[in-house]
């Protein structure tokens, strides 16, 4: 019993944090750490922290490594699965960077690696808010915005692993600048970046908010999702309008994608949606279902926020390194 290999690590790799999952087969929580990820750093830096976060995680859940089947790491960026290998990941300004293989010599067990986004939507797709769909689109709204599809039961990765970019979807030609460098992508429309851009800019022609209030009494230099929520709850104008329009482009980026694919389920995951549920995702919907073209049926696409917030991306990495891109579904035991 003691030398089975039953457990398993599940890694997010953000760009602000770093945090390690060890759960048993059940995906019961037996320990997690969180620390910020080394910022402006040598990939080798970054790495050598992640084996040191993981080894701290099995310390406190008290399990060895031998006992230990993957560590499954969810990293930002294009990602090559089947290699272990972060091709570009902008912001971590890393460029094919081995990690499977490097974690693997500095931890004796074997590594997965895959995009964050996936990892994340698998999480909702097996034990959140995916449960009981077989075809499912997850949309990511934080600093950008991702996608992810899960066509059948499976991970939907296209011809060169690069599937579901979703947020660079144009959706108001000649728009604002996207850094992807195009213009009026749905990043550039309604991420969290966009926004705060957005609300900067109403502030700067005279407008009255009380966003940098809210930042500075809360410490923040961004305006993060809970400043969001701080403000809308305030009623603050300038905000409660760029969060409009945000849910509005948001709202017809689902309904492309919802004409696109007809999936039963589409999921909006990330800070935004953790924090303020329906109050974010109900207007979305409402747009969404005003440009589906199968208006009649409309309402039978779930439009939903995500269910696991911060432990989609551990989860669903875990759920990937146990199953491989087809996975069966499951019951979350706290
Ligand atoms: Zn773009």
């Amino acid at each position: 019993m003691a030398s089975r290999k039953n457990y398993y690590v599940g890694v997010d790799l953000g760009g602000t944090s770093l945090r390690a999952m060890v759960v048993d087969e059940k995906y019961r929580l037996l320990a997690s750490e969180k620390v910020r990820t080394p910022v402006g750093q040598k990939p080798r830096v970054t790495i050598a922290k992640m084996a040191e976060v993981i080894k701290a995680a099995l310390g406190s859940a008290a399990i060895r490594s031998g006992n230990v089947a993957a560590v499954s790491v969810g990293a930002p960026g294009t990602i090559n699965a089947r290699h272990g290998v972060v091709e570009q990941a902008p912001n971590l300004g890393w460029t094919n960077v081995p990690l499977a293989s490097e974690l693997r010599q500095r931890l004796g067990v074997p590594v997965r690696v895959d995009n964050d986004v996936n990892v994340g939507m698998m999480g909702e797709y097996a034990l959140g808010a995916g449960r009981g769909a077989k075809d499912l689109v997850g949309i990511f709204v934080g600093t950008g915005i991702g996608g992810a599809l899960i066509i059948n039961g499976k991970l939907f990765e296209g011809a060169c692993g690069g599937a579901g970019e979703i947020g660079h979807t144009v959706i108001l030609v000649n728009g604002p600048l996207c850094h992807c460098g195009h213009r009026g992508c749905a990043e550039a429309l309604a991420s969290r970046t966009a926004m705060e851009r957005d609300v900067r800019a109403a502030i700067q022609s005279g407008q009255k908010s009380l966003v940098p209030k809210i930042m500075r009494k809360k410490g923040h230099t961004r305006m993060t999702s809970s400043v969001i929520q701080s403000a809308l709850n305030k009623h603050d104008r300038v905000m409660e309008e760029v969060f409009k329009r945000a849910q509005y482009y948001l709202g017809i980026l689902v309904a492309n994608a919802v004409n696109l694919l007809d999936p039963e389920r589409v999921v909006i995951g990330g800070g935004i949606a953790a924090r303020l549920r329906d109050e974010f995702v109900a207007a979305i919907r409402e747009t969404a279902y005003e440009y589906f073209i199968h208006a009649g049926r409309a309402r039978a696409v779930k439009i939903l926020p995500g269910k696991l917030d911060d432990d989609a991306g551990p989860l669903g990495a875990v759920v990937l390194a146990r199953r491989g891109a087809g996975v069966e579904q499951g019951t979350l035991k706290k």
